[in-house]
Parts: C-alpha cells; sequence; structure tokens
C-alpha cells in the first residue's frame, strides 16, 4: 500500500524545525519513505496507490501524550472543581467501584477521542489498563500501557492512614505481569506495556523493587507519578522520611527508563535528583493549571530534564494541551516569551517518542519513521490568515480541525470522521457506564467524594 500527499504545509520537526510549503510525503508500507517539496515527488511518485491533494491542509506528526488515564473520563464532570482531594477521595475510591466493563467503554470513548484529536500515541496507564489492549488493537492506535498497581489500602487511605497489603500487592503486580506477558509487543508492535505504580505513597517499598525488577526481566519501561501535590510530600515525610523523588529513586523507579508524570511540587534537591536520574517528566499543562499548580519545565530543560507532554485525563482536545504548556510556562517566568510554538511542537511530538524510547521510530516527518501522521485542514474558521502554520497551530488549532490521521500508514481518521470505530456507539456506551458507575459510587461513598 502507498499513499502520496502532495500540494500540503509540511511541519517536519526534524532537526532543523523545517516547515515545507507546497510539500509531499510519500508513505510506503507503513513508513514515511520521502518527504520534500511537490514539485519532486509528484512526478517521482505519480503510481502512488493513493493521492491525497493537501491544499489549504498542514501535516505534521501524530501528538505522543505521555500520560493519560483513558478510563478516568469517567471524572468528566465529576473532579474538575474538586481541588486535589479528588486523587483520594474520587480516582482510588472509583477503582473499587467500576467494573471492568464501564471502564472499558468510558476508556475507548476517550481513545478515540484523542485520535480524533491527532494523538496517535498515548502512555495510558490505569488500574484494569489490561482491559483496553483488545480495543487498542483494532481502533489501530499505539499505546504503552501499564496496569497502575497499588498496595495501599484504598479505604483507610481516604482517612489519612497508609497500610499496605501483601494480598493486594500480589493481585496488582500479578495482574501487571501478566498484561505484560499476553500483551507486550503485540498488534503488530502498536502495544508496549509498562510497570506502573500509581505513586510513591500508595506503594510499598516491595511493590516498588518488584516493579523495576520485572521492568528489567522483561524489557519493559516505567512510569510513576511524582510531586503531584503537598500532601505526597507530608505524608512521605511522615511515612519514609525522605521526599518522594528520594523514595523512587532508593526503589529503582526513578531511572532512563521511567516517565515521571506532573512533578510539580518539588524542592531544589528533588530538582537534583531528577536531573541525576536521567527520567523524564510528563508535563501535563492544562491538568495541572486546573489543580493550581505550574511545573518549572522551564527550569528542568535548562538543567538538561527532558519533557515531554501529557493530557492527563478527563480533557479530549490535545491542542488544548499545547496552549496550556505556553501559557502556564509565561505565568510561572513572567515572561512572554519563553515557550516559542516550534519548541511546544516538538515537545508535543518528537519529546514524547523519545521519552518512550522511540525517537528513531515516530515523533517527526522524515524518510524512515512510521508514517504516525496526522492532517489539519487550515481552510476553516480559525485559522486563516495561515502567516505562520506553527503559530497558527499551536494557539488557534482544534480537536475539528483534524480531518486525517494516521498511524503506520493505516488511515484511522479520514475526512474528519472515525474509521475504525462507531462514534455514536461510543458515546452512548461511555454515558451508561459512567451513570452506572457513579450510581454504585454514591450509594458506597454517600456522595461524589469518599471522606
Ligand atoms: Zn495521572
Amino acid at each position: 500500500m502507498s499513499l502520496l500527499i502532495t500540494n500540503a504545509t509540511i511541519l517536519t520537526v526534524d532537526a532543523e524545525d523545517r516547515v515545507i510549503r507546497d510539500g509531499a510525503v510519500y508513505v510506503r508500507e507503513g513508513r514515511i519513505a520521502a518527504v520534500g517539496p511537490s514539485a519532486e515527488l509528484e512526478p517521482r511518485y505519480a503510481g502512488a496507490a493513493r493521492v491525497l491533494d493537501g491544499t489549504g491542509k498542514v501535516v505534521l506528526p501524530g501528538f505522543v501524550s505521555t500520560h493519560n488515564h483513558v478510563g478516568y473520563t469517567l471524572f468528566r464532570g465529576r473532579a474538575e472543581d474538586a481541588g486535589l482531594g479528588c486523587v483520594t477521595g474520587q480516582y482510588f475510591p472509583m477503582a473499587t467501584v467500576a467494573s471492568r466493563e464501564e471502564r472499558l467503554a468510558v476508556g475507548s470513548l476517550t481513545y478515540a477521542e484523542l485520535l480524533k484529536s491527532g494523538v496517535t500515541t498515548t502512555l495510558e496507564m490505569e488500574e484494569e489498563a489490561d482491559v483496553f489492549a483488545p480495543f487498542v488493537e483494532s481502533l489501530g492506535v499505539r499505546s504503552f500501557m501499564g496496569i497502575m498497581t497499588y498496595d495501599v489500602d484504598v479505604d483507610a487511605m481516604a482517612k489519612d492512614e497508609f497500610r499496605y497489603d501483601a494480598a493486594l500487592r500480589g493481585a496488582q503486580f500479578g495482574q501487571a505481569v501478566e498484561f505484560a506477558q499476553d500483551w507486550h509487543g503485540k498488534a503488530g508492535g502498536r502495544i508496549q506495556v509498562m510497570m506502573t505504580p500509581n505513586m510513591t505513597i500508595s506503594s510499598s517499598p516491595e511493590l516498588l523493587r518488584a516493579s523495576r525488577e520485572a521492568a528489567d526481566r522483561m524489557g519493559l519501561r516505567t512510569s510513576i507519578h511524582l510531586g503531584w501535590g503537598e500532601y505526597e510530600v507530608e505524608v512521605m515525610q511522615r511515612l519514609r522520611g525522605q521526599t518522594s523523588f528520594e523514595y523512587a529513586r532508593d526503589m529503582g523507579m526513578l531511572a532512563a527508563d521511567t516517565v515521571c508524570a506532573h512533578c510539580y511540587v518539588v524542592g531544589d534537591s528533588d530538582t537534583d535528583v531528577l536531573a541525576a536520574s536521567k527520567a523524564s517528566v510528563a508535563h501535563c499543562p492544562l491538568m495541572n493549571a486546573v489543580r493550581g499548580h505550574i511545573a518549572p519545565v522551564v527550569e528542568y530543560r535548562s538543567r538538561g530534564i527532558p519533557v515531554s507532554l501529557g493530557i492527563d485525563n478527563m480533557f479530549a482536545d490535545h491542542f488544548e494541551v499545547l496552549r496550556a504548556c505556553v501559557n502556564v510556562a509565561r505565568i510561572r517566568t513572567g515572561s512572554a516569551t519563553v515557550m516559542q510554538c516550534p519548541e511546544v511542537l516538538r515537545l508535543a511530538t518528537m519529546a514524547g517518542a523519545e521519552a518512550l524510547g522511540m525517537g528513531m521510530e515516530i515523533g517527526s516527518v522524515e524518510p524512515g519513521k512510521r508514517a504516525d501522521l496526522q492532517m489539519l485542514d487550515y481552510r476553516r474558521f480559525g485559522l486563516t490568515p495561515t502567516l505562520d502554520p506553527v503559530q497558527n497551530l499551536v494557539y488557534h488549532a482544534h480537536s475539528k480541525d483534524v480531518e486525517m490521521v494516521m498511524v503506520d500508514g493505516n488511515i484511522l481518521v479520514e475526512d474528519f470522521e472515525l474509521k475504525t470505530a462507531h462514534a455514536s456507539a461510543l458515546i452512548d456506551d461511555a454515558g451508561e457506564a459512567a451513570e452506572a458507575a457513579w450510581e454504585r459510587f454514591v450509594a458506597k461513598y454517600g456522595g461524589i467524594l469518599a471522606r
């Protein structure tokens, strides 16, 4: 199968951040075979099985979102105004209430929403994440996936008491390992399983050490939430007498293969620990801003700490993440010129690929890479004039402007429509599942926040 896109503007995100006007991309056997001026490529690849006219269109790499909980769309309309109390008061308790079927319904909707938003790769970590693997396979997206393990007594934690349970640990860890055995490298390599303990306060030393040992043994990457709240800092001092970053490092869960989600509550020594670890940060500026926090990513980048972008949960328009990345960096630094658009585009694509060890495979529009691409129609309200296609992308584009998305050269969104799933069925099923789960949540906890 071969495909040629002509007459488009190409945002390559290559080493020089080249933008090619009147450009073409030739895709063959799932990979990008050539990129260049239309006038050169059109005659050379006139025999392509399919030719798409890209006039007025912009082609760029698919977004790589390095922090996701797709099933947490369960909390859409529940957690946005709940503050950080939602972590112990909603997220963990819901894990004891929601069924696998409900989680699947809601998470499937989110995977589809993200795909429609140009996100071709996600790092999905969640309780029961294994339930999504068949849907990821059929939808056609690329996903790094991990069971978000914990061994803390959840109902005790909601009351600020911390007890760790060996039986729970065994069950959770066993599920995570089994998921890796069943799915790592499957779906044509599009599914990569990771070891992803949720966070430090919900993990005993035994769970974190076992996670590292399994990751090394099975060749899996790792991820964990770090630096997400003052409560986390206080609890870690109380339980371990050290910071979350020190604890994660000492347990082997802060290493070069680790994606650390958030990192917005950090002491100076934590930044040193992070820099020394070679781990990367999944910056989730949209969610963090809702929670009243801004990660110091300009400082991280000046210290050589790799930063990529994640949407986290509940939200579905990934372009809002790019805008939030600009806005919060400028508020935090007081500078209206930090975090320029080409840099943000790179964080949303190439930096995410590198954080997942995929820098040679995805993240830019360059010959030899896998054809994970999105194409936006710029001849729409909000995107004209196109004096600078990168600024238009970062400041003015939305999910609704994404016309075509492909992964491994397979077109999954075309003419603004999902090709590999039924949007209306996903919406109906997710709505029903969320209502059922919340009915049981309220019955068990007496309200929408467990205390
Ligand atoms: Zn998270």
